[in-house]
C-alpha cells in the first residue's frame, strides 16, 4: 500500500454520486445528514457490493446501523472492494462472528460509571457520553454496544445527575465530551452544555472527541466556531485513519477550528487493510500537520465483537511507530496505545530503544540501529570538592 497523489494532496470531493444536487445543497450539513446512505437499496444503487458486504449490511441492522454521509461516501473507490474508506463504513459478514477474545464492552466502561453516561476511570478526568448518534458509523466502533440506536443496549445519559456528580467531585479537572458525536448537537444545545460545565470552577480543561470534521465538514460553520471560542481552553480530538479523508473541505473546516484557537489532535485506529503500513501512516500524519492537527494517539483496535478482520497484531503497531520515529517530524508521531481490557486505561506501547541497563550506564539504539553507551551522572569526588573550595577561598583573601 503506497499512497497515490490522490492521497498526498488535498482534493475537493464535490458531488460525484449525487449529480442532480445543486452545489448549495452539498454544502448544507442538514442536507448531508438527510441524504446519508443507510439502506441496502440505497447502497446497491450507488456501487457494486460483494456478497460479503451484502450479508454484512443485512446483519448490521440489528447491531450497529450503517449510515454514511454523501461527503464521506464520495471518497469510496467504487471499483475497489478493498478500498480503505469502504472498509471503515460498509459492513462485512465478518462482523457477525465474535472471536473468543472479543467483548461487547472491551474497555470496561459500563463498570466505571458513577452516573449513567459518565465514565470516571482516571483520577482527574472523566469521559462524558452525551449522545449515542454519529454522522456516520465506524464498523470497529469501541462503543458499538450502545451507539446508533439499533442494538440491545441503550445509552441513557442522566444529565442532572452527571452535572451534580461533577460539581461535587473536585478532583475532576478535565472533561472529555464524546458519545456518539457531540458536534451533532445544535450550536445552542452544545453552548448550554459547555456553559454549564464552565460554571464548575474546578473544571479547567474541556475536550470534545468528534469525527464530524471528517464525516461532515459542512457542520463546522463560522457560527459553531464562534460559540466554541467562548469556552476556552477547549481542545478537539478528531478521528482520521487514512490520508484520503483529508480533502480540501476537511482542511478548510479544520482551519476554521484552528483559527478559533481550538488546539486540534487526531486519534487514529490501526486497521487491517486501511492504514496498516508505514507509507500510509506517514502520508496521513504529514497531511494532518498541514491541517494544523497534531497526531495524538494511534490506537490498537479494541477487542470489540466482530472486529477480528480489522485488527492487526501489536507487533505491527510497534513496527509502524519504529518506521516513523526519527524518519519524520517529531510532532507528526502519535503515541501508540492499547486500551487495557476491562478498564485498564490507555497503556503506551513503544519500540524498545533502551537495549540494556547496568549500574551507572545504559545501552541505547537510535532509529538507524546504531548503538550508544550512555552514562548516568558521576558523583563529584571529595578531592575535587576540596581543591575547588581551597581555590575559591584563597582568591577571596586577595
Ligand atoms: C481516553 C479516556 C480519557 C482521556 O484520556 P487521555 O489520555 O487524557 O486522552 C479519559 N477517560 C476515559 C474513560 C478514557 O477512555
Amino acid at each position: 500500500m503506497r499512497p497515490s497523489d490522490f492521497e498526498t494532496s488535498f482534493i475537493s470531493h464535490a458531488p460525484g454520486y449525487w449529480p442532480a444536487e445543486a452545489p448549495h445543497h452539498w454544502c448544507d450539513h442538514k442536507w448531508q445528514l438527510r441524504n446519508r446512505v443507510d439502506s441496502l437499496t440505497d447502497l446497491e444503487n450507488r456501487l457494486n457490493l460483494t456478497d460479503i458486504e451484502r450479508a454484512g449490511v443485512l446483519l448490521a441492522g440489528h447491531k450497529l446501523a450503517m449510515s454514511i454521509t454523501p461527503h464521506f461516501f464520495n471518497l469510496i473507490d467504487r471499483d475497489d472492494p478493498d478500498c480503505p474508506i469502504r472498509r471503515q463504513v460498509i459492513p462485512r459478514i465478518e462482523e457477525g462472528w465474535n472471536a473468543p477474545e472479543e467483548l461487547a464492552d472491551p474497555c470496561g466502561e459500563d463498570s466505571h460509571m458513577p452516573v449513567p453516561g459518565l465514565v470516571h476511570r482516571y483520577p482527574d478526568r472523566v469521559l462524558f457520553l452525551v449522545t449515542d448518534r454519529c454522522a456516520s458509523y465506524c464498523r470497529y466502533c469501541t462503543r458499538s454496544r450502545v451507539v446508533s440506536g439499533v442494538g440491545e443496549q441503550h445509552l441513557e445519559t442522566q444529565w442532572e445527575a452527571a452535572f451534580r456528580y461533577l460539581e461535587k467531585t473536585p478532583q475532576v479537572r478535565d472533561v472529555l465530551l464524546s458519545g456518539g458525536d457531540p458536534l451533532l448537537f445544535s450550536d445552542d444545545r452544545l453552548d448550554k452544555i459547555l456553559t454549564r460545565l464552565r460554571t464548575i470552577p474546578h473544571i479547567e480543561f474541556i475536550r470534545i472527541g468528534s469525527r464530524i470534521p471528517v464525516f461532515l465538514p459542512q457542520r463546522i460553520t463560522p457560527e459553531l466556531c464562534a460559540m466554541l471560542k467562548k469556552h476556552h481552553p477547549l481542545f478537539i480530538s478528531i478521528h482520521t485513519n487514512h490520508p484520503r479523508e483529508l480533502t480540501s473541505e476537511v482542511r478548510a473546516a479544520l482551519g476554521r477550528l484552528a483559527d478559533a484557537g481550538v488546539p486540534l489532535g487526531n486519534q487514529s485506529v490501526l486497521l487491517r487493510g486501511v492504514n496498516d503500513s508505514v507509507e500510509i501512516q506517514q502520508a496521513l500524519v504529514h497531511k494532518l500537520l498541514m491541517c494544523r492537527v497534531r497526531p495524538y494517539y494511534l490506537y490498537q483496535c479494541d477487542l470489540i465483537n466482530g472486529s477480528s478482520h480489522l485488527r492487526t497484531s501489536v507487533a505491527e503497531g510497534v513496527s509502524i511507530i519504529e518506521g516513523l520515529r526519527g524518519h519524520t517530524t517529531g510532532y507528526a508521531i502519535p503515541q501508540f496505545v492499547i486500551d487495557g481490557p476491562g478498564g485498564g486505561g490507555k497503556i503506551p506501547i513503544n519500540p524498545n530503544y533502551l537495549i540494556d541497563t547496568s549500574p551507572g550506564r545504559v545501552t541505547l539504539r537510535n532509529f538507524e540501529g546504531k548503538v550508544f553507551d550512555y552514562p548516568d551522572p558521576s558523583p563529584m569526588p571529595r578531592e575535587a570538592m576540596e581543591k575547588l573550595q581551597h581555590q575559591a577561598f584563597s582568591h577571596a583573601d586577595d
